[in-house]
């Protein structure tokens, strides 16, 4: 049996409906420590795939991450409600994958997947 596990990491938060530093820096400094102690205690890795913004905010969360032996994969760039990526034309959405690739790709010094969810 293969078993896949995926986490979103990103800045928005529900409350405000908006993305937020504020919870950019939560899921930094509550949210990925809790996931990543139980990943270590089950023995699990998985993909943590970033926002290119919650990169930008926090881009300590991904080394982070790495340092724990996970995966990293993209996010879209910022996951905005404002900008729905299925709404976005194509260009729009080429454009927005690439600006994630260079943020995360620059931050991690590798090669940025494109998956969008
Ligand atoms: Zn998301």
């Amino acid at each position: 049996m293969y078993f896949l596990m995926t986490n979103d990491v990103e800045s928005f938060s529900i409350p405000l409906n908006r993305l937020s530093p504020d919870t950019a820096r939560e899921v930094y400094e509550v949210g990925l420590p809790r996931l990543l102690d139980v990943y270590a205690k089950t023995d699990i890795r998985c993909t943590f795939y970033f926002t290119g913004r919650m990169v930008e905010m926090v881009p300590e969360a991904v080394e982070l991450v790495l340092d724990h032996w996970h995966e990293i994969g993209c996010h879209g760039y910022d996951h905005s409600p404002d900008r729905a990526f299925d709404l976005m034309d194509l260009n729009e959405q080429i454009r927005e994958l690439k600006r994630a690739k260079d943020v995360i790709g620059g931050t991690t010094g590798r090669h940025c997947e494109a998956t969008v969810t």
